[in-house]
């Protein structure tokens, strides 16, 4: 009997799986069912270069599928797991059986839930679809775009927007764009660059509904009652595990699958890879949900090596990159609130990196067109080293000359 790998989710990290399997040598069968119709893509330029061609980006040629034996099913849907019988149910009834099970479905954005969310032109990003629905909308002369959120893909958005004509207003409920996810000194040095380049940025408010005309949404309101006219709207305020199938199945959950580093979840023939899960980082206690490309392949490879009965890879320092116009950002680690920070270089050149460390041991840094520090500080992140921040702030030295002691032992 052939062994089989059901991965359930089309996207990055069911994707890199099916593709590491057939790399490592793994004869058996690998069947991926993918809810969308759109073959397997990247979703990263989505928000980055939506109005060029490289925008709908496959993950791997059509002829990858075939050409590997990988049976890749489209426009399928998991509906549940049978644990006992080690059977995947589809929609529509039909049952698929397992060796391995890997839940890759990824996460949904977060929706906005005040009156008008249903009106035309309120939308969110997450799919091909819905690109091409925001692309249609910003083609039109003088669009009029409200981006509620200013995280990362808020921003990204916003950038690409304004850089093809439309009028952007990004709307943030907390103090400062980012405030979740980045340093004060990030986001800042972001706030100015963007309204710089034309985009209207907006703290402290909530928004309390949409107003429409005909169906289609023509203003934000907010809640101090002022509102702001636009012709459509991005709602960018973070995504939600796609864990449904796992709940419903009886594995550990919590905001997302629970699973060891080696992807791993409380079922031992049942992984799960990608934005789904929740699992252990680095320094950081407990477990966290990371959404990122590198994330989603350092697990696949996690994945492959249970399948494999291989020696586990590598533990990764996280990563995670935005460009916004002309600006390359790149972060090492995840950043915490309470750190430290120390700045290398000065953000009005436009070209910096913010350390954050903890009593000089580096927790994460956020480099700003500055590629030679994002590598410097992976390295120092993964070695533990303790640093002097005042020569980490010096640049006429390197990082590494900042080490002041041997690595540190990490529990
Ligand atoms: C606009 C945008 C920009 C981004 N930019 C960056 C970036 O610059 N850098 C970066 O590192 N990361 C970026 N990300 C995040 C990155 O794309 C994700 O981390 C990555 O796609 C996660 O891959 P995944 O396979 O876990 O999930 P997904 O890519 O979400 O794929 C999951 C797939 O599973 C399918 N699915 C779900 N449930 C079922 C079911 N029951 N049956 C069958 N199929 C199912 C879904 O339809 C989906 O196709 C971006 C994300 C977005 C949306």
């Amino acid at each position: 009997m052939t062994d089989r790998v059901v991965i359930v989710g089309g996207g990055h990290a069911g994707v890199t799986l099916a593709a590491l399997l057939r790399q490592s040598g793994y004869d058996g069968e690998v069947m991926m069912m993918s809810a969308e119709d759109d073959a397997p893509y990247h979703r990263p330029p989505l928000s980055k270069n939506l109005h060029e061609p490289e925008a709908e980006q496959p993950l791997r040629p059509d002829h990858f599928w075939s050409d590997h034996d990988l049976v890749l099913r489209l426009g399928t849907v998991v509906d549940r797991i049978d644990r006992v019988r080690h059977e995947v149910v589809e929609v529509g009834g039909r049952r698929v059986g397992y060796d391995h099970l890997v839940l890759a479905t990824g996460a949904v954005p977060r929706s906005l839930d005040v009156p008008g969310a249903e009106l035309e032109g309120v939308l969110t990003l997450r799919t091909l679809g819905h690109a091409r629905e925001l692309r249609g909308f910003l083609a039109q002369p003088g669009c009029r775009l409200v981006v509620v959120g200013g995280g990362y893909i808020g921003l990204e958005v916003a950038a690409m927007a304004v850089g093809a004509g439309a009028e952007v207003t990004i709307l943030e409920r907390e103090q400062r764009v980012l405030a979740r996810v980045a340093s004060a000194e990030l986001s800042a040095f972001l706030t100015e660059h963007h309204r710089a380049a034309g985009t209207t940025i907006v703290t402290g408010v909530e928004v309390t509904c949409f107003e429409g005309s005909d169906g289609r949404v023509t203003s934000v309101v907010l809640g101090d009652g002022t509102s702001v006219d636009c012709d459509v709207v991005l709602v960018g305020i973070g995504a939600l595990p796609l864990d449904d199938l796992a709940v419903s199945a009886g594995l550990q959950c919590s905001e997302g699958i629970l699973v060891d580093n080696s992807a791993r979840t409380d079922d031992p023939s049942i992984m799960a890879i990608g934005d789904v899960t929740r699992r252990p980082v680095g320094m950081l206690p407990g477990r966290s949900r990371l959404e990122s490309i590198p994330s989603s392949t350092e697990q696949a490879r996690q994945a492959c090596s249970v399948i494999m009965g291989s020696a586990p890879p590598p533990s990764e320092v996280p990563w995670f990159w935005s460009d916004q116009g002309d600006l390359k950002i790149k972060i090492a680690g995840v950043v915490r609130a309470g750190d430290s920070v120390v700045l290398r270089n000065d953000p009005a050149v436009g070209r910096f990196a913010a350390y954050h460390h903890a009593d000089g041991i580096v927790t994460a840094a956020e480099t700003v067109n500055s590629s030679g520090d994002f590598m410097a500080a992976k390295k120092l992140i993964g070695s533990a080293m303790v640093i002097d921040p005042t020569l980490l702030a010096n640049t006429a030295t390197s990082p590494a000359q900042a080490i002041v002691t041997q690595p540190q032992v990490r529990a």
